[in-house]
This record gives C-alpha cells, structure tokens and sequence, in this order.
C-alpha cells in the first residue's frame, strides 16, 4: 500500500516518523502535534531568556545533536516539513506575546536561499503569521560556522540594509534558527535602531550552549 501521510487519520511523528497515538500530555495546547512524545522529550525543549547585546533574546532549545540533526535535515536537504516541528507547540502563545511586532528574518544570501528553495528561518518562523519584513540581506556567501569568534565579530560587514524597509516607529523581533555568539543578532538590532525601530527585541529557535560558543574556534588541520 503506498504510504499516504497527509490525509491519514492517525498522525505521524514528523522526525521520527511513527504514528502519534497518545499525546495526552501535550494535547491541552498541542492538539495536532507534529512529534510523538518520544521525540519531544528528546528535543528537550527549554525557554531561556538571556540579555544579547542591549537586547533582549528568547530561545527555546539548546542546540544538541538533536536539534543540530534536525536543523540539517531542514537546511541540508531541503526537508521544508522539519520547519513547522519547532515551534508548533508554542505558536498560540508565541502569536500572542509578539502580536504586535514585525519579524525581521536573519539575512541570507539570496542565492543559496534560492538553491533550497526557501528560506529556513522563515520556514520556522511563518507559523507564528506574524508580518515578515525582509530588512536585511547577506551580500556574500559567508557562512557563520566557517568564521572564527573573532571574524564572526564583523559580521555586520556583510549584512545590508534593504532600501525600501521601513521600520521608523515599529515593534521589531529579530528571528533566527541559531544564536551562537550573537554577532549576527547584534549587528541586526544595530541597524534596526539606526533605522528608528520603536522597540527591538530577538527570538530564536535554538542557541549553542554558552561555553561553545565563547570559546570557539575551529580546530585547525595541520
Ligand atoms: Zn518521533
């Protein structure tokens, strides 16, 4: 029988792929959920709230293997299902709290962006239905995690200012799927304020655990 997962009665687990039978304990605010119990227990989900720069920044997941799996699966193969698991859970509480900001995505290189066919952190973001404004752009094709902590400093760099944004007098929240030393979210909320955003504040899917992110640096091959 071919496997049919969009008009079945019994939902399946959108990671680990077995059907959801008992969600009980998620139900009252998860009634459709998207992961089983299982893998929700092992995403380990974690509200912290943490002061980035003069901002102030909201994750909900540390950035394990779990996570880092499931980001790769998003972002690495183009899996755009794997987007909605992250949030889903928190989407009536997360629409409320931001009801009246803008999301700013992270800034991306448009051609990497169009090589996936969509745009990850909106992807996990879009949920919320929240108004996006694509304020910033990435003019080259830096990747983060090639940078060491010192050049991921000068990130700002390489983030432009999208010409027909405007933010003059708006809530903004800056989303991302990852924090890591917080240069990119910095330099950001930085141009946000020079663009007169009323109020500035980040949101984030998961965040390296701190120490990593301090101490980073790429090991060198010899
Ligand atoms: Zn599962």
């Amino acid at each position: 029988m071919p496997w049919k997962k969009s008009d079945t009665a019994i939902p399946f687990c959108k990671v680990c792929f077995s059907p959801i039978k008992n969600h009980d304990f998620v139900s009252f605010w998860d009634p459709e959920p998207l992961v089983c119990p299982k893998c929700r227990m092992a995403m380990n989900p974690r509200k912290h709230e943490e002061q980035i720069g003069k901002w102030k920044a909201v994750s909900f997941y540390v950035y394990d293997e779990m996570i880092q799996a499931m980001l790769y699966q998003l972002k690495g193969c183009g899996d755009y299902e794997m987007a909605k698991t992250f949030l889903h859970a928190y989407v009536l509480y997360l629409r409320w709290r931001y009801r009246t900001y803008v999301l700013v995505p992270a800034p991306s290189f448009k051609e990497r962006e169009e090589a996936r066919g969509f745009n990850q952190v909106e992807a996990i973001f879009e949920e919320l239905k929240l108004p996006f404004c694509h304020a910033v752009t990435k003019v080259d094709n830096i990747k983060q995690a090639d940078l060491h902590w010192k050049e991921r400093q000068d990130i700002g760099k390489h983030i432009v200012w999208n010409p027909k944004a405007n933010v003059v007098g708006k809530r903004v929240l800056f989303v991302d799927d990852l924090l890591t030393t917080g240069a990119t979210a910095k330099a950001v909320c930085r141009l946000l304020e020079e663009h007169k955003a009323k109020e500035v504040r980040i949101l984030v899917m998961a965040r390296t655990p701190k120490k990593e992110a301090e101490g980073h640096q790429k090991l060198k091959i010899p």
